[in-house]
């Protein structure tokens, strides 16, 4: 394996954001994790692993040694007459992983389709989509530790999942390299849609459509109508975590703003549509030089021309105060910041 010096990483993040790494590594085997790892601390150099790049916001400068799994591979390891136990490598796409596992009738994953970036990345902030999350189905998973490249599994209960998070992005942040990733799906085909207009525009599909394969090009469609594609304006998917606030603060709220969207959360709290409160604050479609809130997807921060980190995290928060000054809440950003 290569170890590139001054790699540019411009073209592998979807905000389109210009950066070079000191060293960029892209690991086929563990044992060229291990290689990778030996030479960062010949190097003292920091380690920060990447993925595809559509959740992040890289600064100009990364001096550290990035790691990019680049290993491949997807087995079934278990099946019985329910369920199957599938495992697959950290460096596979995961959108052409939920397209194989269509095909090969291995359901669970259809309202994940087109969510962008790596398998490796599925469990760090527990991916969802309409309705579903990837904790509903990961068995386990295999990660080898930044500091001595020692491999450890973590059963689901490990990764401690929650709403866009887990262990690998809060309590244990910057420890782990993902691996493998197990997940467990079913063999029989149970639509998930208590996404209301995922469930309408289902039973519209003709009768021969309501499959698999169906409910995962509805998905696509869904998405492509909603998200901008990061290919044509840069982006990194929702920009802040919808916010969870407690029911009491929730119906003083309600009380003052009717409108407010939010949705019942197990345990009486209460999840607000981030989108909704920025556009409230005047966000949706504006722009500030480069960057600018997405005018369909008011959630989506967009880089239009050759915006910089700083001037993201500039931007970010001039929408975080004006939300917090309108609702008395706090935003958090989902992407991760790379500095
Ligand atoms: C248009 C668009 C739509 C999106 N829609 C959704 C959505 O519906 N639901 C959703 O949940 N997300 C969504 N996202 C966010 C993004 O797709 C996910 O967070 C995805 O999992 C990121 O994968 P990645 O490989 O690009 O990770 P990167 O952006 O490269 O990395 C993200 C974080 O994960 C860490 N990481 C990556 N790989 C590993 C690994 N192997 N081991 C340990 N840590 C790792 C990185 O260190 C970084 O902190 C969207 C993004 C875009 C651009």
């Amino acid at each position: 394996m290569r170890l590139l010096e001054h790699a540019d990483l411009s073209a592998g993040n979807t905000l389109a954001l210009p950066c070079v790494a000191r060293y960029l590594a892209r690991p086929e085997s563990l044992e060229e994790v291990a290689a990778a790892l030996a030479s960062a601390r010949t190097e003292q150099c920091p380690v920060r692993v990447l993925g595809e790049g559509s959740n992040v916001v890289l600064a100009a400068y990364l001096d550290a040694l990035v790691l990019q799994p680049a290993n491949r591979g997807i087995r079934c390891l278990e099946q019985t007459d329910d369920t199957v136990l599938v495992e697959v490598a950290a460096g596979e796409n995961w959108d052409a992983f939920v397209g194989h596992c269509v095909d090969k009738g291995w359901y669970g994953l259809e309202n994940l389709s087109l969510i962008p970036g790596s398998v490796g990345a599925s469990p760090f902030q527990n991916i969802g989509a309409y309705g579903v999350e990837l904790a509903d189905v990961l068995e386990d998973l295999d990660a080898v530790s930044l500091q001595d490249g020692v491999a450890h599994t973590f059963s689901r209960a490990q990764c401690g999942f929650a709403y866009r998070d887990s262990v690998f992005k809060s309590s244990q942040a910057g420890r782990w390299l993902i691996w493998r990733v197990r997940l467990r799906l079913s063999r029989h085909f149970r639509p998930q849609l208590g996404y209301g207009e995922l469930q309408q525009q289902f039973a519209a599909l003709p009768a021969a459509q309501q499959d698999a394969d169906g409910l995962r090009q509805l998905v696509i469609r869904i998405r492509q109508d909603k998200l901008p594609d990061p290919a044509e304006l840069p982006n990194a998917g929702s920009f802040f975590k919808n916010p969870v606030i407690p029911a009491a603060q929730h119906q003083a709220l309600k009380a003052r703003f009717p409108g407010l969207v939010s949705y019942a959360q197990p345990g009486g709290d209460w999840k607000l549509a981030a989108g909704w409160l920025i556009e409230q604050a005047g966000f949706k479609g504006l722009r500030d030089g480069a960057l600018g809130m997405h005018a369909r997807q008011a959630l989506v921060l967009v880089n239009h021309g050759d915006a910089s980190a700083e001037q993201v995290r500039r931007f970010a928060g001039r929408v975080r105060q004006a939300v917090s000054d309108k609702f008395g809440v706090t935003l958090e950003q989902e992407p991760v910041l790379f500095d």
